[in-house]
């Protein structure tokens, strides 16, 4: 028997399947997905078995030892990382490893194991031998549960256990045990309001196929989500739900497990790499029905699946942006949803373009929820224009803001403050008319480069130099801008001094279990304000929160990306959406240098089908998705010069073999150095990605051996910076 293996070795060079001899001892174990090692040149390598040959071949190496007893890639799976490396032209390799969890790599470290328990059961009882009153407890209780496992025995000493089997009364045994523990089912379940049902009836009248549910703040999408998977449970078919990681809160995993018990499997960032191996061996042993978990979830490995759903499908953290391979989870969801048959379901309050656009077009099903669920209307939003506000007040503060906090906290209400740091990058912008500097070619904010003071586009490479004063009104306080959530919270700590507030960022949550524990304790109202950067925005539920306050709005409007509009209206919306969401009416206060910006004027009156026109035509004109399909090709290495020379090389062999592509750059990357490697982009306006793979293949053939240049190509890029 000979085998295929493909081995994990970060070479760019090696990506490619070897051949191996199986000697005749493991030739039981051998299966297609299971990983086994190998002699590599001088190494000993990991790799996946691909094929399996019946022919022998002498002249072969013998694989040294099968890793798994069970596979751990299955046949879907593996032709499904053949088509990932087709649309990104990534390594296959990384096309795999990224299925897994850490444990389950080629060539992870083994340190993460299996955890094992010991289970006691009776050995025929010799009725000659007297007990002592520990022991005979021990063997009640073995008596009546068949078996116990150590945890069940409670107060009871491991001397006792070990006089027993000694003895040869008790047989101990070593069996698998999860780390994470699920209540078993509680079936809690709301009655669905007429809306909610008409949606759920569409997608199982309609099934399969690709849905986009259009579902306001509130309108109740989490609970659709719940009863369509119930359903298909009742056929006997899996679900995957992906919400984004910021989202993936302990609030919304209960919630599922209240209603699903231990049918669920929950994969996210908070878990150990012990914790998300027994997550997945139980998602493969099909022990569970229903995964939850953010991007790389879309791959788990469950049998017949009914749906697969989006929450936030218009989230970017859905794309990975920064490693091979740069996929999307609704493209990876759209072609699982092929080899299942079954559907697909994406749900906002503000969905991408891409996917209202496609829904336009009649390519997935439109599906709408208009209104909050009890009823409420969506809060009112208030903009507040700081260009005035700036003439009375130091801080970043307005009166408004500051007044509406005071009268929140006098009717015993809390509020949500968000500092906006989406994207944060160094553009400039004018302290006295909020004055931006953009690229006459591109329509996108400059950005400043101190090294050199100038202002540069890093789509097309325009710069022009620095400035010492603005060009509209002539201040010349010029600012960068950044401030940082302890900075605003120090402000309003001497504002409101009686205020309890509760700063919520990547620093006070870093520590495993805070940010669950930080939301019970608002929840508790043990604080009157939340304070954070975009993790208050998404998917928090509180009753008692009738303010939301937006501290800078315009921070994502002007980072340099024609995404900023989009990103800017659909984080808005969201945190708007946090604000009177129970009995109590809700207002949000939107701080701003742009209060006649459209992305904001629409996020005032909720209107997101006019955003959606507005911004659409927008892209029609400069060309940008989802008119044109983006694609961006990263051209980096040690050597500037000589990596900006094979840039142009490149660009001119695409000119030369592509006719209707619209080809930018080369351009400096917005990071334009990162320890000593410089990077440049190209960046690829297309209609149909077919012609281009060809050329790109070659590209990156060429360069494969060269080690002072790397080639990255990212499709559909989230940002292009
Ligand atoms: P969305 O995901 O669209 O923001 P949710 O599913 O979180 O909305 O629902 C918003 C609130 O309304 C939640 O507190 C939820 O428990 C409640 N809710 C949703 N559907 C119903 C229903 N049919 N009956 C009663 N309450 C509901
Ligand atoms: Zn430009």
């Amino acid at each position: 028997m000979t085998v295929g293996v493909l081995v994990e070795i970060s070479n760019k060079s090696v990506d490619k399947i070897f051949d191996y001899n199986v000697p005749s001892s493991l030739e039981s174990k051998i299966q297609v997905g299971v990983r086994v090692s190998v002699p590599f040149g001088k190494m000993i390598l990991e790799g996946f078995v691909l094929e399996i040959k019946d022919s022998a071949d002498r002249e072969l190496k013998d694989i040294l030892d099968v890793v798994d007893d069970d596979i751990v890639l299955n046949d879907e799976l593996i032709e499904l990382g053949k088509e990932i490396k087709r649309r990104t032209l990534s390594p296959l390799i990384s096309c795999y490893q990224v299925m897994l969890p850490k444990a389950l790599k080629a060539k992870s470290g083994r340190d993460i194991s299996i955890k094992y328990e010991s289970v006691y059961s009776l050995n025929t009882i010799d009725c000659n031998v007297s007990f002592n009153s520990t022991q005979k407890q021990i063997i009640d209780l073995i008596k009546e549960k068949g078996k116990v496992s150590r945890r069940e025995l409670v107060n009871i000493s491991l001397s006792s256990l070990q006089t027993l089997i000694k003895k040869n009364i008790l047989i101990e045994e070593k069996v698998e045990q999860y780390r994470l523990h699920y209540n078993t089912s509680l079936l809690e379940k709301k009655k669905l309001t007429v809306e909610q049902s008409e949606v759920v009836n569409s997608v199982i009248a309609s099934s399969p196929n690709c849905f986009l549910l259009y579902g306001v703040t509130g309108s109740g999408k989490t609970e659709v989500y719940m009863e369509i998977i119930d359903y298909y449970l009742s056929l006997g078919k899996s679900s995957i739900l992906l919400v984004p990681e910021i989202s993936l809160t302990p609030q919304m995993i209960e919630r599922f497990q209240r209603r699903f018990g231990d049918r669920i499997a929950a994969l996210h960032s908070g878990l150990s790499d012990g914790e998300k191996y027994d997550e997945w061996r139980r998602i493969a042993r099909g022990e569970v029905s229903i995964v939850i978990g953010a991007r790389s979830a879309v791959f788990a490995p469950l049998k017949d699946i009914g749906i697969i759903i989006l929450d936030e499908e218009h989230s970017d953290s859905y794309k990975q942006s920064d490693a091979n391979p740069r996929y999307h989870a609704r493209d990876i969801a759209l072609l699982r949803a092929k080899s299942h048959n079954c559907s697909v379901l994406l749900g906002s309050a503000t969905p991408s373009l891409e996917s209202m656009a496609r829904a336009e077009k009649g390519v997935y099903k439109l599906l709408r929820l208009p209104n909050r669920v009890n009823g409420k209307n969506l809060p009112k939003v208030i903009i507040v224009d700081m260009n005035e506000a700036f003439k009375k007040t130091k801080g970043h503060f307005s009166n408004d803001l500051l007044e509406s906090i005071r009268g929140c906290l006098l009717r015993g209400e809390q509020s949500i403050l968000l500092l906006n740091r989406r994207g944060y990058a160094s553009f400039v912008t004018c302290k006295n008319c909020g004055f931006t500097f953009k690229c006459p070619n591109c329509d996108i904010t400059l950005t400043y480069h101190k090294s050199s003071n100038t202002l540069r586009c890093h789509y097309c490479g325009y710069g022009e130099k620095g400035y010492n004063e603005c060009p509209k009104c002539h201040e010349k306080g010029l600012n960068n801008l950044g401030i940082g959530t302890q900075k605003i919270e120090e402000e309003l700590k001497k504002y409101i001094p009686e205020a309890r507030i509760l700063r919520m960022d990547y620093d006070t949550t870093s520590k495993k279990g805070m940010h669950l524990k930080m939301i019970e304790s608002f929840k508790n109202h043990e604080y009157d304000i939340l304070l954070g950067t975009q993790m208050v925005a998404k998917g928090l539920d509180f009753a008692n929160v009738t303010l939301v306050g937006v501290i800078n709005a315009d921070t994502s409007l002007n980072i340099p990306d024609f995404r900023s509009g989009e990103n800017t209206f659909s984080l808005l919306s969201q945190v708007a959406g946090r604000s009177g969401r129970s009995e109590k009416e809700g207002i949000v206060i939107i701080q701003t240098f742009n209060p006649d910006h459209y992305a904001i004027s629409y996020v005032q009156k909720h209107d997101y089908l006019s955003f959606y026109r507005q911004e659409m035509d927008i892209r029609r004109r400069l060309k940008y998705p989802p008119y044109y399909y983006l694609c961006c090709i990263k051209i980096s290495g040690k050597d500037s010069n000589f990596i900006y020379q094979e840039a142009l090389k490149i660009k001119r062999s695409l000119e030369r073999n592509l006719d209707s592509v619209i080809i930018l750059g080369p351009s400096n990357a917005l990071v334009f150095k990162v320890n000593q490697i410089y990077r440049y982009q190209i960046i690829l306006k297309y209609k149909k990605e077919d012609e281009l793979y060809p050329i790109f293949s070659k590209i990156m053939e060429h360069y494969q051996i060269n080690r002072n240049i790397k080639i990255d190509i990212d499709f559909n890029p989230l940002q292009v910076l």
